[in-house]
């Protein structure tokens, strides 16, 4: 078929077929998918208005046993880098985002094997009875892959206590490229495979949570991977509907063992576009200014976004491998309106929840991106050693811990 008639079946609302989907990321200009991707963001959100959250990126724990190659932000387990927040800790950051009308945590961390599941359901539920409207949009797939395998549970039965503890929502990372090939090249496939990640979402979409689901591109994959992932998140969508919103982000190479180059704004674009036109049974496409900045994120509203993801607050991870982008509300909301949108704040199930807040209340200016500590801090939180750990190194400072506490240190 020719680019023509594919791009005619695309504009008319048909499903394309991996074949044609190739056929246009690899040989179309990218003006006509950019055109392509923006009739179909047209077509879904007539109204203009591109919406974003206000939250906070939270990484409880930067200790991890997965050891992925392309990540930056792990700590291995007795590093004196490796920290645990404390449940203050987490407490000061939520109410830190709800004074700059924040709704929800993104929480996220290594896979630490001395956290037991009592940790996280302890602390989901201190955050509930403290913040009882306040959400938690948190723990993706692998995480509750490494919890299951961590207290010899099933994944139904850790996402059912993770959402009786107060879970609401499971963030997509850790999909990576969800093709077995890739996933062994970045040594992640034992932290979940892809089938592995689909499950945890199909499992979490049957008991009621709804989910994003991502990509990061640019690694070692061929394009034709790229598109098998994005086949693999539409086909789930089609059994499940659970998905909310597909975000994309290219690898970040700095400071990490694969290393690398990082891909060009333009095959940022290119990828954003094509899987606006794949996943034609996704509401929502973000965009993701804190790897392309904000100019790119703002071009994204072009490429087929409709949302401008998070204000965030906070971010770790990708700062780790070199990017350090920060927008606070007021800069997002000048991306959104220079383009020619309406700016909106939603929830995470992309429900409006009307205008901007730094324009009914003063609200401070965030220059720079929060940081999960101090650097160097590496305090342990007190309520950690009523949990036992299960490293070596993990007894040992607990141990130590106690001993401080008991010592009054
Ligand atoms: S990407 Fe996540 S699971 Fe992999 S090493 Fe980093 S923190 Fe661990």
């Amino acid at each position: 078929m020719t680019l023509e008639r594919i791009a005619t079946k695309v504009r008319g609302g048909e499903r394309v077929t991996v074949a044609e989907a190739l056929d246009l990321y690899r040989h179309a200009s990218t003006p006509l998918l950019g055109r392509l991707a923006d009739g179909i963001r047209a077509r879904l959100h007539p109204d203009r208005v591109v919406s974003y959250i206000v939250d906070r990126n939270v990484n409880y724990t930067n200790v991890c046993v997965a050891r992925c190659n392309f990540c930056a932000f792990y700590r291995e387990v007795g590093s004196s880098e490796g920290y645990v927040l404390g449940f203050d800790e987490i407490f000061r950051k939520i109410d830190e985002t709800i004074a700059v009308g924040g709704v929800q945590l993104l929480l996220q961390g290594g896979h630490n094997p001395d956290l037991p599941l009592t940790w996280y359901e302890d602390l989901f539920r201190a955050i509930k009875t403290r913040y009882p409207d306040f959400k938690l949009h948190a723990l993706s797939p692998p995480e509750v892959i490494h919890l299951s395998r961590l207290s010899q549970l099933p994944v139904p039965a850790i996402i059912e206590k993770l959402m009786a503890a107060g879970l609401d929502s499971i963030p997509g990372g850790g999909a990576e490229i969800l093709v077995d090939r890739v996933r062994k090249h970045l040594h992640c496939d034992g932290k979940a495979t892809s089938d592995e990640w689909l499950d945890v979402m199909r499992h979490a979409h049957r008991a009621g949570l709804r989910t994003t689901a991502t990509m990061m591109y640019g690694t070692v994959e061929t394009d034709e991977e790229r598109l098998e992932h994005l086949l693999r998140l539409r086909a789930l969508q089609d059994e499940t509907g659970g998905f909310t919103a597909f975000i994309t982000w290219s690898y970040q190479p700095d400071h990490t063992e694969l290393s690398g180059t990082e891909a060009t704004g333009v095959d940022y674009l290119r990828t954003l576009a094509i899987a606006r036109i794949v996943l034609d049974n996704f509401d929502n496409l973000q965009a993701s200014w804190v790897t392309q900045g904000g100019k790119v994120g703002q071009l994204s509203l072009a490429y087929g976004a409709n949302d401008m993801g998070s204000v965030m607050i906070e971010e770790n991870v990708v700062r780790a491998a070199g990017a350090s982008y920060c927008m606070d509300e007021a800069e997002i909301v000048r991306n959104i309106e220079d383009a020619g949108f309406i700016a909106k704040r939603r929830n995470m199930h992309y429900e409006i929840l009307g205008d901007p807040m730094f324009r009914q209340r003063e609200v401070p200016r965030m220059l720079e991106l929060a940081t999960a500590r101090e650097a160097g801090d590496t305090s342990i939180p007190v309520e950690l050693h009523g949990y036992p750990a299960r490293s070596r190194a993990g007894k040992r400072s607990r141990d130590g811990a106690a001993t401080d506490v008991q010592e009054g240190k």
